[in-house]
């Protein structure tokens, strides 16, 4: 079919890659991205890969006044002999198209999304690194580009992927964090833009996090907008917890983000036959559970750091440790596997890897 062929566009001059023991997250960009435009009467057309650089917009393009955009986040990893592999793709062109319909932007074939992605990489692949725990970190997104301020769904979008290789997580070794209970800021509500993945629920979280930060936390922990008790996520990632042998995450109930890391834990964690319960747990119930000791692990999980262990909570002035501060064995043994099947040193029973 004519609209599904990629045209490319090398870029004459290549850039220098920087060095892989050095990598910032997010700094430096390949060297291609892929674009895809959309027209109201003409759907998605175009799709391409040319030299990456600056694109031009009308400053009353909608994205810049009403936040009509959503993203993606997910990484391709070089394994030990070479090879390049992606971690459940499909999952993010899916989750891309459900962000886009809450969002009221058109959807995206998700046969050809995918095919942009592994084009974008197979043409930049020079730029996945090979260091220990680096990637190559691809980010989709799409914006509104209707030249018009007026408050309606626009009428021509952008469809724009671009990578960046990425250092590890963890340069200093995996350390537990400090996290702070938000009880002023909301990130999200059922019926809002929560279960999106969408620039504006950042925005809306910005200003938790700073203060958090400035009293010494790394993040917050996000607690639901209506009854302000129940815990939803973790900062920018999804939260788990082993409370008296099991393991609870809050279930995905409109308002929190329906990450592939936390997923990938939960099918983790049945297939190791431990038991996992998706239910709502209250801020109270986390802290009774840190005071009589029930409270043996917590986590968040993402795709940027795969597993972020949790070593104290501050709620109310209240301060509790959780496993003395170290990680629990269930979190190291989650990234552990994880990022063995990721970077492709462990076998993949799952499906989950996609090889370039
Ligand atoms: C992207 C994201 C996550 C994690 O999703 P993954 O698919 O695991 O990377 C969690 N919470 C929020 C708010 C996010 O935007």
């Amino acid at each position: 079919m004519e609209t599904k062929t990629i045209k490319t566009e090398r870029a004459s001059v290549l850039k220098p890659k920087p060095d892989s023991a050095t990598l910032k997250f997010g700094a430096t960009f390949t060297d291609h991205m892929f674009l895809m435009n959309h027209t109201d009467g003409i759907g998605w057309h175009d799709p391409r890969i040319v030299p990456y650089g600056p694109i031009a917009l009308e400053p009353s393009s909608m994205v810049f006044h009403y936040a009509q955009e959503v993203f993606e986040g997910l990484k391709a990893y070089r394994r030990a002999d070479g090879g390049v592999q992606l971690f459940r793709p499909w999952d993010n062109v899916r989750r891309l198209n459900r962000s886009c319909a809450r969002l009221c932007i058109p959807q995206l074939d998700e046969e050809l999304a995918l095919k942009g992605i592994e084009q974008l990489v197979q043409i930049d692949e020079g730029w996945v690194p090979s260091a220990p725990q680096t990637s190559l970190y691809i980010r989709p997104f799409v914006i509104a580009t209707d030249p018009a301020v007026g408050v309606h769904a626009s009428h021509t979008y952008l469809f724009c992927i671009i990578a960046c290789p990425v250092g590890s997580y963890y340069p200093a070794g995996m350390n537990p964090v400090s996290i702070y209970v938000e009880s002023e800021d909301v990130r999200a509500v059922k019926g809002g833009t929560g279960d999106a993945k969408t620039g504006g629920n950042y925005a809306a979280s910005l200003r938790a996090g700073e203060r958090a930060e400035q009293s010494g936390y790394s993040q917050v922990l996000w607690l639901d907008g209506v009854h302000r008790k129940y815990i939803e996520e973790v900062g920018a990632m999804n939260v788990l917890f082993k409370i008296n042998g099991e393991i609870v995450t809050p279930p995905l109930g409109g308002s929190i983000l329906p990450g592939i890391t936390r997923q990938s834990c939960l099918d983790l964690l049945k297939s190791w036959e431990l038991p996992v319960s998706e239910r709502p747990i209250t801020v109270d119930e986390l802290f009774a559970a840190a005071e009589n000791g029930a409270l043996e692990e917590a986590w968040g999980s993402g795709t940027a750091a795969v597993i972020s262990p949790i070593g104290e909570l501050c709620w109310n002035k209240k301060k509790v440790s959780i496993n003395g501060g170290e990680i629990g064995p269930v979190t190291q043994r989650l990234y552990d596997t994880l990022t063995g099947i990721q970077w492709g040193s462990i076998p993949d029973p799952f499906g989950w890897t996609l090889t370039l």
